[in-house]
């Protein structure tokens, strides 16, 4: 595995909320975080089917576009009896052009498993997958899962995204139930952040 050598690491994301999560697990390693609105970058279009195929545009673009090694990541929710929907379209489930609304996105899924008439338990799973490319075309690949079944009605007021209909294996309440410590330790973002350390191990 290609090591990572700087001290200061260019995540391709203009999410602020990524950014501060990313920068506060680098910390301990000695790395820093410029984002990618502070490099002027644009956001290219993920035109890709699977997450790691998203991810790579992402990081590949920024370090073509910056010369220097960049990381991108893409995530979702991929539910089993929908053929693994909405998957790398889980944001696009909640877009209304008017912002995004999540509850209208998890009626979405809950409608379409009622549909499908899926025999419970409903399994889903969270994905994570984290790119680091460097400018010579180099990539390294990092995935995170975190297996569970999707429940109706939704439960839980913590959280983001599609966290009160997902019930982690293991657990009797859904990630919108759980303290956001318990949440962040087990997570798919985690796993797939344990993996990504490695490379910034010295
Ligand atoms: P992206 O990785 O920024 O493209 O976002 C993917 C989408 O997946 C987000 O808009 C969220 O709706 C959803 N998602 C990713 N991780 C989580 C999570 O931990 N809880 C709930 N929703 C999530």
């Amino acid at each position: 595995m290609r090591p990572f050598a700087g001290d200061r690491l260019l995540v391709a994301s203009h999410n602020i909320g990524k950014l501060e999560e990313i920068a506060h697990l680098l910390e301990p390693y000695g790395v820093s975080v410029v984002g990618a609105a502070e490099m002027q970058l644009p956001e290219p279009a993920e035109t890709e089917t699977t997450f790691v195929g998203n991810a790579r545009i992402k990081a590949h673009a920024a370090a073509r576009a910056t010369g220097l090694p960049a990381l991108a990541d893409d995530s979702g929710l991929a539910v089993e009896a929908l053929g693994g929907a909405p998957g790398v379209y889980t944001a696009d489930w909640a877009e209304t052009g008017n912002g995004r609304d999540f509850v209208m996105a998890m009626e979405r899924v809950w409608h379409e498993l009622e549909a499908a008439n899926a025999a419970e338990p409903r399994k889903a799973t969270f994905c994570c997958t984290f790119v680091m490319a460097w400018p010579d075309g180099h990539d390294e690949v990092f995935e995170g899962r975190m297996p569970g079944r999707i429940v109706w009605p939704m439960r839980g007021d913590r959280g983001h995204g599609y966290d009160p209909i997902f019930q982690p294996d293991g657990y009797d309440v859904t990630f919108a139930e759980m303290d956001r410590w318990e949440k962040n330790k087990i997570s798919h973002r985690a796993r797939a952040f344990e993996k990504l350390v490695e490379i910034f191990d010295r």
